[in-house]
């Protein structure tokens, strides 16, 4: 029987509902596809802070470097807004991201047809849609130097070396060839310098993929046509920030933010972690939808543990569960034929698996 450790981070708010999900889930599958999780819980964010005095605990970052995969809920909320930056629940991931070098963030996006309806936008600008955001996640704005709030000033660094722009624009190009051999790279290199240094790198290395249409949009071009016509995109090639705000609003495509799942790779050890917060309005009344942390679940399996027929069988039990017609209530539309809570939905997708 083949055995994974998986460092499990509940994080906060409706972190901790979702994962329980998610585990329900994997323990279905570990007695179905013989293969044996070991699962050690971490402290990281908010709950941390309450505990430790540290949003990132050694004992966590030492846990998930020797893990095989990690797998994490959300962390943050109102009750540590207003602590020091290097003590907030945020300092906590980024520096986790950091350590773990997982410099590519893969958020795909789709739209399940059962839910054309659940959107806000017309199911005929969003039917068929597929494609997915390689967002660079360890460099940019987020991490750049010099950085301060003064009492009159305050600012940021958006920063970003040729090596880090090449690899992460590498796992575009890979992406786009093993997907419709489409790249959009998003960018504001008609006012950034770094913008200009990004498109320099990925045309250069649109050479070595002679086979992928190469294209550069604007960012807030992008965040219109996003909205506008999302069939156009395949492969959305971008930065940290942008693709932080992109990948909020393709959610919308999907039906609910939700539903979308996403891993974080480039170093030894995957992050898999679905694209939304702590969901502090909604915590703890059990109505939260877990499908984005259960299909982030789908990815472990598929890309750091290659346990391929096993992800499989979880994306289809949740295809299934929705065409069943279950819907958690950021779903519920007229055409749900049960609206679930957070439990009762994983229960029908076990069901299915
Ligand atoms: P959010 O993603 O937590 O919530 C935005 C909206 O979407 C809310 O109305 C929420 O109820 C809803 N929502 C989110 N996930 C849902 C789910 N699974 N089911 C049903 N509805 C869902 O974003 P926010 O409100 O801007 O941030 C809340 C906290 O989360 C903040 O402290 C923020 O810093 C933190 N945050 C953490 C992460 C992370 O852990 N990766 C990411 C984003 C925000």
């Amino acid at each position: 029987m083949k055995n994974y450790n998986i460092a499990v981070i509940k994080g906060d708010g409706i972190g901790v509902e979702i994962v329980d999900q998610a585990l329900r889930v994997l323990n279905k599958i570990s007695s179905k596809f013989n293969i044996n999780f070991d699962f050690k819980e971490y402290l990281m964010g908010g709950c941390a802070i309450d505990a430790t005095g540290n949003p990132l605990p050694d004992e966590t970052l030492k846990g998930t470097k020797n893990s095989d995969a990690v797998l994490f809920g959300a962390i943050g909320g109102p009750k540590w807004d207003n602590v020091e930056r290097h003590l907030r629940p945020e300092s906590g991931l980024l520096k986790l991201r950091s350590e773990l070098e997982v410099y590519a963030n893969l958020r795909p996006v789709a739209i399940y047809d059962e839910l054309l309806d659940a959107s806000t936008l017309k199911p005929e600008v969003i039917k068929g849609v597929d494609l997915l955001v390689v967002r660079e996640l360890t460099g940019g704005i987020y991490f750049g130097q010099p950085r301060a709030k003064e009492d009159n000033r305050a600012y940021n660094t958006m920063v970003y070396s040729r090596d880090e722009i090449t690899r992460i624009a590498k796992i575009g190009f890979e992406s786009a060839m093993i997907r419709d051999k489409k790249l959009c790279s998003v960018d504001k290199a008609n006012v950034l310098e770094v913008s200009q240094l990004w498109r320099e790198v990925v045309d250069a290395m649109s050479k070595d993929y002679p086979e992928v249409q190469v294209s550069h949009m604007y960012i807030d071009n992008a965040a219109m046509q996003l909205i506008r016509n999302p069939k156009q995109f395949d492969v959305i090639l971008t930065s940290n920030i942008f693709g932080d705000i992109l990948s909020d609003a393709a959610s919308m495509v999907s039906g609910s933010i939700g539903m979308l799942a996403s891993a974080s790779l480039g170093g030894k050890v995957g992050i898999y972690e679905p694209i939304h917060g702590s969901a502090p309005d909604i915590a703890g009344r059990g109505i939260s939808n877990p499908i984005a942390t259960i299909l982030s679940a789908a990815m472990m399996l598929e890309y750091s543990l290659n346990e391929i027929d096993a992800a499989n069988a979880i994306k289809q039990a949740v295809k299934k569960t929705l065409e069943l017609g279950y819907r958690t209530t950021d779903l519920a539309s007229f055409g749900a034929r049960q609206v679930c809570n957070t439990t009762e939905i994983t229960d029908k997708i076990l069901e299915n698996l």
